[in-house]
């Protein structure tokens, strides 16, 4: 179906992207993908083509354009060239993280920080999730005691997006351990600061480019100037951004479903069975056409978020929605387009297997779809 969302700046962006991809990422992907994580300098490089912080006033070295939209472009076509586990990251970078450094940072901060973020120079992170705590954020252990003009920093987050890379962690803690929401602060912990240490690179299930990483925190000293925003009122950051992470988690999703269509319809047109194409039974053509119209009816619904997105008007209701139904779609259509290639399916070589194997996350990082429905429901007074 034809889609309206975009203007011309936005496809030639993507012509530049998807070249740079064929050029910079897809030769190296599997290389990558055995590595567990890519190269740090894979940022700068993305940073010298423009891909990067194109949100970010021109003023340092940015865009200068805050439109999601080039951001969906980006998310589009890492699913489309098969590159989700190194793509991950650079979307984390922009969609993520940035929006908080934009948000939050004072002149001073923005002057240190966001060349660097723009250049590719500075990889960024955001560490919120805690051994013993996930979905209930409220409830993290890790501590940020105000000891003069520094925090004091005790504690341990795990599985973080960019773990091994990045040289700036937006870390969440608790600057009043004594109160739950309300204790919250974000801080930003750079490479580098002693007591702060990375642990395990994860070994996952998919997405094995992607470096996902413990990180651990003894007596660090940050200084109160590292600090984003007012003390106290790092839930309500966390909560003002997540619309925004759910979205590009969304329009990953789509996309990614979109890729797995796409490889098993041409698949199903080679592979003969009985004397016919698999994709001539009806079955196989019941389960595409069910795809086909699942995809385009999610797609309707994604872009019309990020139109909203752009006009400031995208609920945490819609962004949950788009979220679940859009990640739950990828799982879906990834395993069903899995079983028509058969055995070749589960294997690695086969493209498929790999997108099958990255997608399993989807419904579970950025909120899972259990807490997302909480949030929904929440909303219709239930
Ligand atoms: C590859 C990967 C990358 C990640 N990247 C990051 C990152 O960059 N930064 C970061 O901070 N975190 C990251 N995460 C963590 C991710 O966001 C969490 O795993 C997720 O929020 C779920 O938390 P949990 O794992 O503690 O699960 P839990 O909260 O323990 O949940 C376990 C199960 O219980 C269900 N559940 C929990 N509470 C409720 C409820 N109230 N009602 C109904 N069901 C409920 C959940 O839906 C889930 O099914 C990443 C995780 C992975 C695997």
């Amino acid at each position: 179906m034809r889609r309206e969302i975009f203007e011309p700046e936005h496809e030639a962006l993507r012509a530049s992207f998807r070249a740079w991809l064929d050029k910079e990422v897809v030769p190296h992907h599997l290389e990558w993908e055995a590595a567990g994580i890519v190269p740090h300098d894979l940022f700068a490089d993305a940073g010298r083509h423009g891909f990067l912080g194109m949100a970010v006033p021109e003023e340092y070295g940015g865009g200068g354009v805050d439109d999601f939209r080039y951001n969906q472009v980006i998310g589009e076509e890492v699913q489309a060239a098969g590159v989700g586990g190194a793509g991950l990251g650079l979307s984390l970078h922009n969609d993520i993280c940035l929006p908080y450094f934009l948000a939050y940072c004072t002149d001073e901060q923005r002057a240190r920080w966001l060349p660097g973020i723009v250049s590719g120079e500075l990889v960024t992170a955001i560490a919120m999730t805690e051994p013993a705590i996930g979905s209930d954020l409220a409830s993290m252990g890790t501590t940020a005691i105000r000891d003069g003009d520094a925090y004091v920093v005790n504690g341990s987050k795990t599985f973080i997006t960019n773990g091994i890379n990045a040289d700036l962690v937006i870390t969440a803690v608790k600057t009043d351990p004594s109160q739950k929401h309300k204790g919250m602060s974000l801080l930003v912990l750079e490479r580098g600061m002693p007591g702060f240490e990375r642990g395990r690179n994860l070994e996952k299930l998919g997405l094995h480019s992607q470096d996902t990483a413990e990180l651990f925190f003894t007596d660090v000293h940050v200084p109160v100037d590292n600090r984003l925003g007012t003390e106290g009122e790092g839930f309500l950051q966390l909560v003002h951004n997540l619309p925004q992470e759910r979205l590009s988690i969304a329009v990953a999703g789509v996309a990614a479903a979109r890729a797995a269509f796409g490889m098993t319809l041409d698949y199903v047109k080679e592979r003969q069975a009985f004397g016919q194409p698999v994709g001539s039974f009806q079955n196989s053509r019941f389960v595409m056409a069910e795809l086909a119209t699942e995809i385009e009816v999610t797609q309707a619904f994604v872009d019309r978020c990020v139109t909203a997105l752009g006009e400031h008007a995208l609920t945490a209701e819609e962004a949950a929605m788009a979220k679940w139904w859009a990640t739950e779609l990828q799982k879906r259509t990834t395993d069903r387009c899995l079983q028509l290639h058969g055995g070749y399916g589960y294997m690695l070589e086969y493209p498929i297997a790999r997108a099958y194997a990255d997608a399993r996350i989807t419904t579970i990082y950025g909120g899972t779809t259990e807490i997302l429905k909480e949030i929904i429901g929440r909303s219709l007074g239930l």
